[in-house]
């Protein structure tokens, strides 16, 4: 297990490093990341470089037998270089030039920013080749994470966009038809004529939109790109990784993560989804996104450890729940964790960003926190690496699905994460596992697939989820699918269009439901518990063609209509849910289409308030059972369980208490 921090020795004094060293290494660090905001401290002036500080940095952890990560200071160019190349700092949608003063304002496309990018990480490199406390490379920091997802309006932009458009298009007069310019007159004669999609009183082509975002992050995969391979050359045999954000979505993070050795991420529970929506489930929702990126295990290369904030102080880890956080990581195939970060800087935006110690450097709670985690995790994390996970369940997502709804709601109410969290919420209540995957993965393994909200479609996407269920596969699609097809062009046929047959159904009509706007359903198929409830957001209007009904409305115009379907199809079958209803009533449609398929639930019981995660290694089955409330929770225990925390053995029937922010890992063979 790769256990450590985020260090930055260039906000200290020379003197203390050693003291932080040693302090480290008696919480168990054996890694550190450093250096990735430190372009000006690295090279002073054009071509002044000095390693010097950061070679004594290394020198004295590896002495505590504590390894390096460098960071590529990319994400941080000093004053010297923008004061001279403008150039570099990205223009907003208003035209408007970014000042120096923050951080990650460069435009990917700048070809300026590009140079002095590959200097700096070359001469990294080659200082670091031989290195070998140095064992890996995180490139750049967060990208797409500050300021309007990392787009940029310049000049430079608007070329590179018109190429990107050329190689995709090749023609104009394909670009046109496949945008459908004639509608207000947009119809491109020259490829100078398509701008960016500036600041607008109105708003632009949803496809020229579209494309934007793809020809964004497209320019910070090949940003990365241009750093990987002088990394690969100079240093083949370290790893290469970035740190990605979670639930962001700038970025196509499937294909940022290709060519990379795994993906770490930066996890900060108490950041976003505070106060109400504090939501430990998002965060697993975080973990198993990014699992998915390259379907593989990840490390957490920012895990809070202390209160965040910039200008105001976010809430405070209560005691034990950096510990919690932690074993959440790891339950969903973290095998690296460093907090962010070792000591809270005195000085700069993230004064209030704290670290494990804080501006005093004396050891503090959550240091003892972490030293405890350390020493655990010491003695059990042989058993903790390379976990793997059922492969019974699917969520499917891709970023083009999610900036088409970024463009288009389609309803004021409608959030596309949120909507996917709602059907992942239930599966985590139920202790099903789950793998969110791209909609690029190989499905057939699984057994369940749900697939919410699949706005754009294609043929090969529509091929396999054909296949899937021909072969007796259950999937799950909901409302808003099938509407567009990949550049985000509506379909001349019945909705949801390629996937009606497959489906059974038509969408004859639709009603989008305003904010305040509630409507009713109920659930009427043999099989399921006949339920009523609400439903909101959307409703379509639906005939089926061969599908039965599972609901219908009961409120409304379109009352008695259906409103849920199953369609028989090969050797499995196809559910849409034409509309957003009550969590009671999508449980209820989830555990039938479960118990359909026959997937077993991690942990039979429910331990209300306890999240079960189930990862297997070797034969063995560890449970994990971690305390998110703020209260002691009692868990029955279906037969004997070794408990690797505790260092104890449970009973059949006997009951096992879990107190407020506890951990608790069972083993069962
Ligand atoms: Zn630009």
């Amino acid at each position: 297990m790769n256990f450590g921090c985020d260090y930055y020795p260039e906000h200290w004094p020379e003197e203390r490093w050693e003291k932080d060293g040693q302090m480290m290494a008696e919480a168990g660090f054996n890694i550190v990341r450093m250096a990735e905001f430190a372009w000006v401290k690295l090279e002073r002036g054009k071509g002044q470089f000095n390693f010097s500080w950061l070679d004594k940095a290394i020198e004295i952890l590896a002495r505590k037998k504590i390894k390096t990560v460098l960071g590529t200071p990319t994400a941080t160019p000093p004053a010297w270089l923008a004061a001279s190349h403008p150039d570099i700092l990205r223009v907003n949608k208003e035209g408007i030039r970014t000042s120096f003063g923050g951080r990650r304002a460069c435009c990917p496309n700048s070809s300026t920013y590009r140079t002095y990018s590959e200097k700096i990480v070359s001469k990294m490199a080659e200082h670091y080749k031989d290195n070998e406390n140095v064992i890996g490379w995180q490139i750049d920091n967060e990208f797409g994470g500050d300021g309007e997802k990392g787009l940029c309006y310049c000049q430079e932009c608007a070329k590179n966009f018109r190429q990107w458009l050329q190689d995709k298009y090749k023609t104009l007069q394909k670009l046109n038809q496949e945008w459908g310019t004639v509608f207000w007159s947009q119809t491109y004669t020259e490829w100078e004529e398509i701008p960016l999609p500036r600041q607008l009183e109105t708003a632009h082509n949803p496809s020229l939109l579209l494309d934007y975002r793809r020809f964004i992050s497209d320019s910070y995969i090949s940003y990365q790109k241009l750093q990987i391979d002088i990394l690969r050359k100079i240093c083949p045999h370290k790893f290469i990784t970035h740190n990605f954000m979670g639930l962001f979505n700038a970025i196509d993070y499937y294909k940022l993560a290709q060519p990379l050795d795994f993906i770490t991420w930066d996890n900060y529970p108490n950041l976003r989804f505070t106060g109400e929506n504090k939501s430990p489930v998002k965060v697993s929702l975080s973990h198993d996104v990014m699992r998915g990126l390259k379907e593989k295990n990840f490390w957490v290369m920012e895990q809070q450890s202390g209160p965040t904030g910039w200008q105001c102080v976010d809430p405070n880890p209560y005691p034990g729940e950096i510990r919690l956080w932690t074993y959440q990581a790891i339950a969903h195939g973290a095998e690296g964790i460093l907090y962010f970060r070792w000591r809270t800087s005195r000085f700069g935006t993230e004064q209030f960003w704290a670290g494990i110690l804080d501006q005093c450097g004396i050891a503090t709670r959550r240091y003892e926190e972490v030293k405890k985690i350390g020493q655990e995790l010491m003695r059990i994390k042989d058993k903790l690496i390379g976990l793997e996970f059922p492969k019974e369940v699917a969520m499917l997502t891709s970023y083009d699905e999610q900036w088409a709804f970024d463009i288009q709601p389609n309803n004021p109410k409608f959030n596309y994460q949120e909507h996917f969290t709602s059907y992942y919420q239930i599966l985590n209540t139920l202790n099903i596992p789950v793998d969110v995957v791209s909609i690029q993965a190989d499905i057939s393994k699984y057994k369940l697939l749900i697939a919410p909200a699949l706005f754009l479609i294609n043929d090969g996407l529509v091929d396999n989820l054909k296949e899937f269920v021909k072969k007796g596969g259950i999937l799950i699609v909901t409302f808003r699918s099938g509407i567009k097809n990949w550049n985000n062009i509506v379909f001349d046929e019945p909705l949801p269009a390629k996937l009606n047959g497959l489906l059974g159904i038509e969408v004859v009509e639709y009603d989008s439901l305003s904010s305040m706007q509630k409507c009713k359903l109920k659930l009427i198929h043999p099989e399921i518990k006949p339920l009523q409830g609400e439903c909101d957001t959307w409703c379509d209007i639906i005939k089926c063609r061969g599908a039965e009904i599972i609901g219908r409305y009961t409120q409304s115009y379109y009352k008695d209509e259906a409103c849920v379907t199953i369609n028989r199809f090969g050797q499995g079958c196809a559910i849409y849910i034409g509309t957003n209803p009550s969590p009671e009533i999508k449980g209820s449609i989830l555990r039938w289409a479960i118990e359909k398929s026959r997937i077993k639930s991690s942990f039979q019981a429910d331990p209300a308030n306890i999240e079960v995660i189930l990862g297997r290694k070797e034969d063995k089955d560890y449970l994990f059972f971690l305390n998110h409330s703020d209260k002691y929770h009692q868990v029955k225990l279906d037969r004997i369980y070794q408990e690797l925390l505790e260092k104890r053995e449970y009973f059949k029937d006997s009951l096992m208490t879990i107190e407020p922010k506890g951990v608790r890992i069972l083993c069962r063979t």
